[in-house]
């Protein structure tokens, strides 16, 4: 097991534990998350308590994503 570092984990996302698909990144914390897994989380917790990374627990302010904006406008506006 030389060859894996923290980049192994790095791929994995915290809500399915499964690989990443379409991963979006929370800021400001910065960790990764699925961006289907994002819209379940947000759908799930109450007006009140936001959006918190399940990894540290940080309030998540938006996230962004590599590629296309409009999906990151989208993702942005579901949190807030
Ligand atoms: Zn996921
Ligand atoms: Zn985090």
């Amino acid at each position: 097991m030389s060859d894996s570092e923290e980049e192994d984990d790095a791929l994995l996302c915290p809500v399915c534990l499964d690989l990443l698909y379409e991963p979006v990144v929370a800021e400001p914390c910065g960790h990764e998350f699925c961006e289907p897994c994002l819209r379940k989380m947000v759908a799930k917790s109450a007006p009140a308590v936001r959006s918190r990374c399940p990894k540290c627990r940080q309030n998540i302010a938006y996230c962004e994503r590599d590629e296309g904006t409009e999906n990151i406008h989208l993702v942005a506006r579901l949190i807030q």
